[in-house]
């Protein structure tokens, strides 16, 4: 059965760590429809005023980042050690597990271009060891077939498997290329949450044309085995995520989500009291 639309989503700038000017395009409004992905933030400037003012360090717990980006350089630096830069098709990946300390901080660059998951965790795996991995460029294969180059940061695609799968989370992340005109489908796990956001171009996701969806848009996916796109004249980019529901309580607040109140005040306990890592 062919995955229809089922909600659409473009999100609202906001400011966010020192004054970086992003698009929220999924966050606590969409938590259950999107489950289990929990914020996914745009980036895409060719002013660096936007965003050089970056994210200062600050805490995370009981979630994952996945920070990927077409272009930019946003180097950062954590309380576990890692220093480095996220370059021009590159992801980082940070499992903040039972916390992190970290700061991102974009560089000028002509264009950044790109986004950062949140991908909750577990209720058992919240408190997990936090970890790192660097997806640098080199090592996220790039699968072209005709009229489409898929990029595979996470998972498998075409029997090519990427430099992640999600250790806690099984995660298919993929960032699609279609030429104008090209059509590509996807066979996917039948009830796994399902969406794409468009980066660039536009065009369909249903088989007769009739739905035409334009860039800058998060689409959710009702349920379905197959998944198919369509570009139109301009082409399309877009990134695909999917992964099962975890069908678990959320408590969020800020750079930490928990599952129950208790453990997020415990958290803001933490990080007062300098216990946090
Ligand atoms: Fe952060």
């Amino acid at each position: 059965m062919l995955r229809t639309i089922q909600k659409i989503v473009t999100g609202t700038t906001q400011y966010d760590g020192a004054g970086v000017r992003l698009v929220r395009v999924i966050g606590y409004d969409t938590v259950e429809d999107f489950d289990p992905f929990l914020m996914m933030d745009a980036f895409d400037s060719e002013d660096p005023d936007d965003y050089i003012k970056g994210f200062p360090w600050h805490p995370h717990r009981g979630i994952e980042t996945i920070t990927y980006l077409i272009s930019g350089d946003i180097e950062h630096g954590d309380s576990i050690g890692n220093r480095g830069s996220i370059l021009d098709g590159s992801c980082q990946w940070m499992t903040a597990g039972r916390g992190i300390l970290h700061q991102e901080m974009p560089k000028p660059v002509k264009r950044m271009l790109g986004a950062q998951l949140w991908l909750n965790l577990p209720r058992k795996d919240k408190m997990t060891q936090p970890k790192y991995h660097d997806l640098r460029a080199d090592m996220i294969p790039k699968v072209e077939e005709d009229g489409s180059t898929v990029r595979i940061i996470s998972g498998e695609y075409r029997e090519v498997t990427g430099p992640a799968s999600g250790d806690y989370v099984k995660l298919l992340y993929l960032d699609v290329s279609l030429q104008a005109g090209a059509k590509w489908s996807l066979r996917i796990p039948p009830s796994n949450t399902l969406f794409v956001y468009i980066v660039e171009g536009d065009g369909w996701f249903d088989k007769a044309s009739k739905n035409f969806q334009t860039s800058k848009t998060a689409l959710l996916f009702g349920k379905g085995d197959e998944f198919f796109a369509k570009a139109a004249e301009e082409g399309m980019r877009f990134f695909l995520f999917c992964a099962k529901p975890l069908k678990e309580p959320v408590a969020w607040g800020g750079p930490i989500v928990m599952n129950t109140r208790q453990e997020l005040d415990q958290a803001f306990k933490d990080i007062k009291d300098g216990t946090f890592i």
